[in-house]
Formats: structure tokens, sequence, C-alpha cells
């Protein structure tokens, strides 16, 4: 199960946009008439964008969920009254299941052979959408609008309401177990703003809202990843180097920096392969990630990490490094490969320093913690050494 903490960061930040965005229509008397104006427009410039962003940066989930928004912005804007509730019915039910459908997908090449089964997957659904829409069938509508549920949440029918409790359901349940908390918090609650622009389509501008307010999700989904990207090590998941750069800069005078190094790494590597090697760094990384005295880990390359303790002394971050170091030598982890599983025991040695007047930037702790570990590593690894 995911930790609490990001989970709550990361359902708040898109939760927020959609709160701020929906009080608009509830306190639409107060706002001046000029933004409702302006809002399918903003849409249109907010779609576009995102379409763009995603083409380049090789995310093109976005180009799927997107598209269909704009599909559907432009249908009731534009069908007779009989047909756009044909496909207010249609899109009610199909568009969250699209939404849950593409956030599972793997993000792939648009021209791959996978991107292009997603490609003609996407035009199915729109021609399907289509054709119901021209050529309307009665029994297939009856059948939608079944009477399922003891409640009724008209304009959306008992099935919606079943295929909705799913969605969320399911998003839910990724959202605390599965990694990608980004992608999965944005996705429930763009689902969840879809269904209640639907549920409130007789308000005035509360559909165009709630779809201009899924664009500004999706738009912050992209800017926070490629912060995550820039600044997060992809196999660890702990921040990289870059960020240990600038979380330095920000640091005032006082503050204690460890340089930490798996012991014979490179033996471990070539006797049970990179993947294991791989697997032992995301060990290693999981428990530097919990380390105490308000220290943070970093992945500074390779097998190298670094613990940062803003305002600590030198003696407070060596007893929490050298805990560390202890935890991690009693951990056991297990090698499963073809040939054997076998149970092995990891070391890391570490040198630490404190920042003094003499260091001219951060690249003088740094180096000073290197020499220390050197001196760890010459005194036959397993130790912290303080410079
Ligand atoms: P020492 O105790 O002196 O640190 O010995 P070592 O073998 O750990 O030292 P060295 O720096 O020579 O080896 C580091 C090895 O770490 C080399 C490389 O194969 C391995 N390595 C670096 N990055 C990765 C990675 O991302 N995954 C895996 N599996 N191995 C890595
Ligand atoms: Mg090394
Ligand atoms: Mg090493």
């Amino acid at each position: 199960m995911n930790s609490l903490k990001p989970i709550a960061i990361n359902i708040s930040i898109p939760l927020f946009i959609s709160l701020a965005f929906g009080s608009l229509v509830f306190y639409e008397a107060k706002v001046p008439k000029i933004i409702f104006s302006l809002v399918p427009y903003l849409f249109y410039a907010i779609s576009a964008l995102i379409l763009w962003v995603s083409w380049h940066f090789n995310r093109n989930r976005f180009i799927f969920i997107v598209i269909p928004l704009l599909l559907i912005h432009i249908g009731f804007g534009y069908l007779n009254p009989k047909r756009a509730t044909d496909l207010f019915l249609y899109s009610s039910m199909l568009y969250p299941l699209h939404l849950l459908i593409f956030l599972s997908l793997k993000e792939r090449g648009l021209f791959s052979i996978w991107g292009i089964l997603k490609i003609a997957f996407f035009v199915v659904e729109v021609a399907v959408v289509l054709y119901f829409v021209i050529y309307p069938n009665a029994d297939f509508i009856a059948v939608l609008k079944m009477k399922l549920l003891a409640l009724s949440f008209y304009p959306l029918e008992d099935l919606c309401m079943a295929i909705a409790i799913f969605v969320v359901f399911v998003m839910s349940i990724l959202v605390m177990f599965n990694k990608y908390i980004l992608y999965n918090s944005s996705f429930l609650v763009i689902a969840i703003t879809f269904y209640t622009g639907l549920y409130f389509i007789k308000t005035p501008h509360a559909n165009e809202l709630s779809l201009l307010t899924i664009g500004v999700i999706i738009f912050i989904l992209l800017i926070r990843e490629s912060y995550r990207l820039a600044f997060y090590d992809e196999l660890t998941a702990l921040p990289g180097r870059r960020a240990l750069v600038e979380d330095m800069a920000k640091l005032g005078m006082k503050y204690s920096l460890a340089m930490i190094d798996i012991d014979h790494f490179k033996k471990f590597n070539d006797t049970y392969g990179h993947d294991t090697g791989d697997e032992v760094l995301k060990m290693v990384a999981s428990k530097l990630a919990d380390v105490g005295g308000g220290g943070k880990a970093y992945r500074y390359g390779g097998e190298e990490f670094v613990l940062l303790f803003p305002s600590r002394e030198l003696d407070e971050s060596y007893t929490h490094t050298d805990i560390l170091r202890d935890t991690i030598a009693k951990s056991p982890f297990k090698v499963r490969n073809k040939q054997s599983s076998k149970t092995i025991y990891i070391n890391i040695s570490s040198g630490i320093v404190q920042k003094s007047s003499k260091d001219k930037d951060p690249f003088a702790v740094m180096k000073r913690a290197d020499d220390a570990l050197y001196k760890a590593k010459k005194a036959g690894r397993n130790q912290v050494v303080k410079a």
C-alpha cells in the first residue's frame, strides 16, 4: 500500500483545481460574464497545448484522453437536441471506461504496433458512437436506460451510475496500491469531474467548465510529470543528482552530508546479474529513504547515494547514518534466479562531513565526504567515517 502523505498530496492538487472551477458555477451571479464566455476558447487552447506537449514528449495517452472531450464538446454544441441527448447517453457510459483503459495501457510510440492498435481501437470507438448517434436504435437505447437502482441520478442513467461506481472503485484501488500515484490520482479526479459536469448538464456553463477543468488537470499533470523526470531517479524513485545540487544551494551554512557507496557491488553484479543488482539498488534506496534526523536521501549516480541533513551537527548525522548502515547490513536479500535461490547480505560504506566555512561551494563539501568514504573503504568497508 502507498503511504498516506503522497496519496493526500496527489489527490489534493487535481481536487483543488476541480473545486476551484466548480465553485465558479455555484457563484455564477458574482462572476463576470466575460469569464464564462471565454471558457470554450480556453478549453480549445488548453486542449491544443496538451496535444502538442503529449506529441512532443511521447505522452500519447493524453491525445486519446483529450480528443474525445473535444468531440463531445463539439457534439453537444452542434448536434440537434435529440442527437445531442443520445451522445450524452453514450459518452456518459463510454468515456470513463475509455479513461480507465488508456490509464492502464502502457505508453508506447504512436506508430509502433501497439500505438497503431490503440489508434485503431479509438477509431472504432468513435465510429460506433457516431453510428448510433446518426442511426439510433430504440432497443439498444432501452437497454442502456434500464432500471437498476432504487435511486435516480437523472440525467445519468442507472447503467452509467453502475459504471461510475466500478470506475471510481478501480481507480481508488490503483491510487492506494499502484506506484503511479501521480497518474492514478489525477485520473480519479478527472472521472469524478466528468460525471459531475454531466450530472449538472442543465446548469449553465457546468459541462463546459468541467471539460476545461479536465484540461487544466491534465496540463498540471504533464508539468508535474516533467518535473519528476528531471529531478527524480527512475529506478529508485529517489531524487537524483540535479535535485541534490539544487537543495544544497538552498541550504544555509549548517548542514551535514554523507556520501554512501555499496561495497563490492561490481562483484555482486558479475555474480548475480545486472537485474538483481538493480533490485539491490532499490532495496538500499528504500532503506535510505527512511533515514531519521530530518535527513533526505538522493541517488548520486550508479551505486552511490547521498544523505543530506539540513541544520544538523556532524555527530547527530553520523548516528543516523550508522543506524542505516547497520540496518542494511542486517537486512537479508533473497537472490532469485534460474539456477538458485539464496539469501545474501549487502554492506555499505559512508564518508560524512559537516559543512565548514572553508568549503567554497557544495562541491567542496562533497569532495571531503568522498575522501572520508575512500578512507572507510580502505579501513575494511561496512563503516561510516567522519571527515
Ligand atoms: P567498492 O566496494 O570499492 O565500492 O567496490 P565496487 O565494486 O562497488 O566499486 P565500483 O565503483 O568499481 O563498482 C560499481 C559498480 O556498480 C559498477 C557497475 O557495474 C555497478 N552499477 C552502477 N550503476 C548500476 C546500476 O544502475 N545497476 C546495476 N545493476 N549496477 C550498477
Ligand atoms: Mg562506486
Ligand atoms: Mg561500490
